[in-house]
């Protein structure tokens, strides 16, 4: 069976359409600017030239129309038509404690979704906009969510509570949720597979380190801990994200600058992280380690406390977990900067990590980047948060 795995956002579409069975990637592409002139598509067929074309989408219902169009290409296309697609998995972000794992879309379900979005403002209504687009151009179709949320859901309460009045919880559900969880959750079934080792019985922490970025501590496959909370602006110091600061800062900053929250907010979002430590230099950890090599302080600075915050994270959950077997990296920083993980590692000595340089200096498949006796394995997996969705969806409608 063929999934289309669509991952809707506010403006932009991405996809992938998987052969369940033989987990091949059929095709995958990109819709941008929807909503917004200059719309454009790009699509690449398996083992084809990637096409660029200029479209106008003014909603995501175009968008999705141009996708199946592209799709079912006489030419180009990688099926005959729209019957050869079995179903969909879409990617929501924010499940609330409603959803501890992928489910089938029905009205209900989307109800859910939707009281949910209060949690996820900018996400939820996006990728409800990609459902209801599926839902008007391949009718009859079955649909499954899938929750970056979900795999955080067995967090006990001492993890997700907030020291906070427990009526905001109670009235609110403010607590902590935990993001990425498609990836932390594929990302810790592969390390159990690449050990060759009974998830069940494996202690691990997983360094998702993309633009966005955070750390769960899995204990026997389920997750214990996460560095995000409420929202993905939690934990670690991101691209743009400030993560975890004392929270007195923003009023400490309205008074001083004459900003609003929400004003700051948007800074704590889009300016802060590496960005802002960097004085604007680059959310982008190649130009940040270009200029760290180039002895740029402003770099140094940003590329210094940045490890140093994921070493202090990976040290906690090694005190939630009360050990830990395999520590694994993984997205755009934790699969390619070798640079990036050497530092991490730099320090936990204390676990008996010894890095083996020249396998952390590979990139590529999946590896370990220790040495055989370091005491603790550590590991580099990529993710494949899509595949993982086909999986969810290809399980709950075969
Ligand atoms: P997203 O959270 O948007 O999915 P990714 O997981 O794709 O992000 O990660 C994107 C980040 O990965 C980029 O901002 C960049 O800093 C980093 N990155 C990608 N390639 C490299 C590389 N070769 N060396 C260092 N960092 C890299």
């Amino acid at each position: 069976m063929n999934i289309l795995v669509i991952n809707c956002g506010s403006s932009s579409l991405k996809f992938q359409l998987i052969n369940a069975e033989t987990e091949e990637v059929k095709a995958k592409g990109l819709c941008e600017r929807i909503g917004i002139e200059g719309s454009v598509i790009s699509y690449t067929p398996a083992g084809g030239e990637k096409e660029v074309t200029q479209s106008p989408m003014p909603t995501h219902t175009e968008a999705i129309s141009l996708v199946l169009a592209a799709l079912t290409n006489e030419k180009t296309g990688v099926v005959k038509s729209l019957s050869e697609i079995g179903a969909v998995g879409h990617r929501i972000v924010h499940g609330g404690e409603k959803f501890a794992s992928s489910c089938v879309i029905t009205d209900e379900v989307q109800k859910t979704i939707e009281e949910c979005s209060d949690l996820a403002p900018l996400h939820n209504p996006a990728n409800l906009i990609g459902v209801n687009a599926c839902k008007e151009l391949m009718p009859g179709v079955p649909m499954v969510a899938v929750f970056d949320t979900a795999f955080h859901q067995t967090m006990p309460e001492k993890a997700y509570i907030y020291a906070l009045p427990y009526e905001y919880y109670e009235k609110y559900k403010i607590r902590r949720y935990g993001f990425h969880g498609t990836s932390h959750g594929y990302v810790a079934g592969r390390t159990a597979a690449f050990l060759g080792r009974d998830i069940t019985e494996l202690k691990t922490i997983v360094c998702h380190l993309g633009n966005g970025a955070s750390v769960s501590a899995v204990n026997g496959g389920k997750c214990v801990d996460t560095s995000m909370g409420l929202t993905p602006l939690e934990g670690l110091y991101m691209g743009t994200r400030s993560g975890d600061l004392d929270p007195a800062i923003l009023e400490f900053i309205a008074n001083k600058e004459g900003k609003s929250i929400s004003e700051i907010t948007s800074i704590l979002n889009k300016k802060s992280g590496v960005l802002g430590m960097s004085c604007g230099l680059s959310s982008d950890f190649r130009d940040l380690q270009e200029a760290y090599e180039a002895g740029n302080p402003a770099a140094i600075r940003a590329m210094e406390a940045y490890c140093y915050k994921v070493a202090k994270v990976i040290g906690s959950y090694v005190a939630a977990l009360n050990g830990v077997d395999a520590i694994t990296f993984t997205a755009g920083i934790g699969e390619n900067s070798g640079f990036v993980r050497e530092k991490v590692c730099a320090y936990l000595g204390y676990l008996g990590i010894t890095l083996d340089a020249a396998a952390n200096a590979k990139r590529g498949d999946e590896m370990e980047i220790t040495t055989p006796d370091s005491k603790v394995k550590v590991l580099v997996i990529p993710t494949n948060e899509e595949l993982a969705i086909a999986r969810d969806t290809y399980a709950l409608v075969k």
